[in-house]
């Protein structure tokens, strides 16, 4: 079967290819090794390269939109000699000239960096971060739906994946990464207020008034030790940070974590069958009369 694509369709093909891999790999991502092979990560290599190639048929569809020779790398050859269509680089400098409004200098010197980061995923050794070329790969799509805009005045659109677009979109304005979670600035600044507001709630108090030290995210081993006076059935944790709520080591989880353990039982606090109130802080136990402090640290 013999098909044939003009640049503007084949460009369209490999948008959808570069959506499809980023479906899989770039919502909801986390970027810290406990969390993700590197496997996974590895294909941003291709995610990047498909996007890459769908901008250079677009920039050539811009070209030849003005004139159909200018696809070509040497337009002064005989038109039977031209078998080399245009370089990447040479048709951002070619469109600067011809049409130096199609695109900003911030966005001209986008096109380039990321132009250089295909070639070297394609020629050289790979040296990346999973952060840094999802922050380029979504401003380099939103430049692709500029452009697309620019050249044909019309929208680009793509119903199959619509949600997709709008999280890279998303992401391509307002981006953050802590602790290898992604976050808008808005929710990073709660989720710090959160976690240190959190540090203050650190026992947890029983119907008959009891205080329990709540177990800090890193120290399950040392309160089994405490506990149980063994470790032998304690199967350690060895993530930077918690899998669920993010906290570090040494810190307290936020509510409602699925990996906070009980100061209790030891079992999962979301799940066991002990009965307690309230998180309080140190200063309730010194304002408020407490029949006992059970306090793990102290027995290290
Ligand atoms: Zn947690
Ligand atoms: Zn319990």
């Amino acid at each position: 079967m013999n098909f044939e694509l003009n640049l503007i369709e084949n460009s369209y093909d490999y948008i959808k290819e570069t959506l499809y891999y980023y479906k899989k790999i770039g919502y909801n991502e986390s970027h810290d090794e406990d969390r993700n092979s590197i496997e996974e990560k590895r294909k941003w290599k291709t995610t990047f390269i498909l996007l890459v190639q769908a901008i250079e048929l677009l920039l050539k569809e811009a070209l030849f939109r003005i004139n159909e020779n200018l696809i070509y790398e040497n337009i002064d050859e005989k038109i039977s000699d031209r078998a080399r269509t245009i370089r990447y680089s040479k048709s951002i400098a070619r469109l600067q000239n011809l049409k130096p409004k199609l695109f900003s200098q911030n966005e001209t010197d986008l096109l380039v960096t990321c132009g250089n980061i295909r070639n070297n995923f394609i020629h050289f050794k790979v040296n990346a971060n999973s952060i840094e070329i999802k922050r380029k790969y979504c401003k380099l799509f939103e430049l692709y739906i500029k452009l697309h805009y620019r050249i044909f005045h019309q929208k680009y659109q793509n119903e199959e994946y619509k949600y997709v677009i709008e999280n890279i979109l998303h992401n391509a304005k307002d981006f953050e990464v802590f602790r290898g979670m992604e976050f808008t600035k808005k929710q990073l600044k709660q989720f710090k207020e959160d976690i240190a507001e959190n540090q203050y709630y650190s026992y947890i108090l029983t119907k008959d008034n009891k205080a329990y030290m709540r177990i800090k995210y890193g120290d399950e081993e040392k309160f089994y030790n405490f506990k149980f006076n063994t470790n032998d059935s304690y199967y350690s944790i060895n993530c930077k940070y918690c899998g669920d709520c993010g906290a570090k080591k040494g810190e307290i989880h936020l509510d409602g974590c699925d990996w906070e353990m009980c100061p209790i039982c030891g079992h999962q606090l979301l799940s066991c069958d002990c009965e307690w109130n309230e998180y309080v802080s140190d200063d309730y136990l010194f304002e408020n009369d407490v029949k006992d402090i059970v306090d793990y640290e102290l027995f290290i």
